[in-house]
């Protein structure tokens, strides 16, 4: 048997007409950049995070950076982000010219722990970048409150966590603002690059939406200098056809998540933890082993396929060789060593479930 790790054409398959005539509409319409299709796209995934704003982008890397420049952020100023997350994350507080201040994660929730905030704080920090990795929320009380207390603004990364929530509240909605990224694997994908911004505050929306299209506010009348990051109304038809069934393709990974701990109960592995109250989305299904490369190779030789999500704390890749104390990351240092996701997705059947959980009980010899 083969199991992907995911498998996007599935997907396709489980709406094809949806996905064929969103295009083909698309395309007889003509109106490639911006125009109604985008908009309604931005209008429908306000109200699912249940925000004012969105506005679509070009990727989840250009929401980030369009946030911490619309807030003013740069040079000589500092952003706390997590140890632990995709490279975008630390990359646009850098992009923009301000330093990023890591704080280590939890060693099993994988999102950054907010009583290490303190000590990451200077006068110098003006936002904290929380990362809902692989699905799950993090403490975002914690760190609301530690961010109002000291006046910061709390920008959410909601890449992996389309739909998540804490207490109710979506993911997103949190903060001064939300970034989402339409990258294909994600929980809502596009076929292509995508990305999005959300957020309540008005001027905060009209200044990204015009920092996204050159500065622009209405035809050539460019207030600022902006950029070029703009969300292709092909990608937009596309993500209002899968939108409706983001929720229901959420819960079939909640019941597969489900799934994978009664069938890996009692092997000497680490299952995910769900944080009571935080609706795990489960973008990843990530479990620990300290035999995590042979484990790999024994799966990818039956079929299997996994990764690494990811193999690196972000203090220690290459870029930032010799910029940070590495002492201070001591869990996202470790676990990186003992992490691999399994094959996730809306789609995975029963049967291939069973089929990565007797490989891997075959390879614990139990
Ligand atoms: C995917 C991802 C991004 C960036 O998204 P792109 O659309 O690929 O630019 C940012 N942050 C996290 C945590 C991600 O997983």
């Amino acid at each position: 048997m083969q199991v992907p790790f995911v498998d996007l054409h599935a997907q396709y398959l489980s709406i094809q007409p949806q996905i064929d005539n969103a295009i083909s509409r698309a395309i007889r319409e003509t109106d490639f950049i911006g125009g109604a299709t985008v908009s309604s796209f931005e209008k429908e995934f306000a109200a699912f995070v249940g925000v004012k704003h969105c506005i679509a982008c070009g990727n989840g890397t250009d929401s980030l950076e369009m946030i911490l420049q619309a807030l003013g952020i740069g040079p000589g100023d500092e952003v706390i982000v997590p140890a632990h997350s995709w490279i975008s994350t630390s990359e646009a507080v850098s992009f923009i010219g301000a330093r990023p201040v890591f704080v280590d994660t939890h060693p099993e929730y994988y999102t950054l722990l907010p009583d290490l905030l303190q000590g990451a704080l200077s006068p110098a920090t003006r936002a904290i970048m929380p990362v809902h990795l692989c699905g799950l929320a993090a403490p975002m009380e914690a760190i609301l409150s530690f961010a109002h207390q000291h006046q910061l603004f709390v920008i959410e990364d909601c890449a992996q966590a389309h739909g998540s929530h804490v207490n109710g509240k979506p993911v997103g909605s949190m903060g001064i603002a939300g970034s989402f990224s339409f990258y294909p694997g994600k929980n809502l994908g596009a076929y292509g690059d995508g990305g999005a911004v959300v957020t309540n505050d008005d001027a905060l929306a009209e200044k990204i939406r015009m920092i996204g299209n050159h500065g622009q506010k209405g035809k050539h009348n460019h207030l600022i200098e902006g950029r070029n990051s703009r969300l292709d109304a092909l990608q937009a038809a596309i993500l209002r056809a899968k939108l409706p069934h983001l929720a229901g393709w959420n819960a079939q990974r909640r019941s597969a998540a489900a799934r994978y701990r009664e069938l890996l109960n009692g092997l000497p592995i680490t299952l995910p933890l769900e944080r009571p109250g935080h609706g795990h989305v489960y973008h990843l299904f990530v479990i620990q082993t300290d035999q995590r490369d042979a484990l790999m190779a024994f799966l990818a030789d039956r079929g299997v396929q996994t990764a690494v999500h990811y193999p690196k704390a972000l203090p220690a890749l290459p870029c930032y060789d010799g910029k940070y104390d590495l002492n201070l990351y001591p869990h996202a240092l470790q676990y990186t060593q003992c992490i691999v996701s399994l094959p996730m997705y809306a789609e995975i059947t029963p049967e291939q479930q069973q089929y990565v959980a007797d490989c891997i009980k075959a390879f614990f010899k139990v």
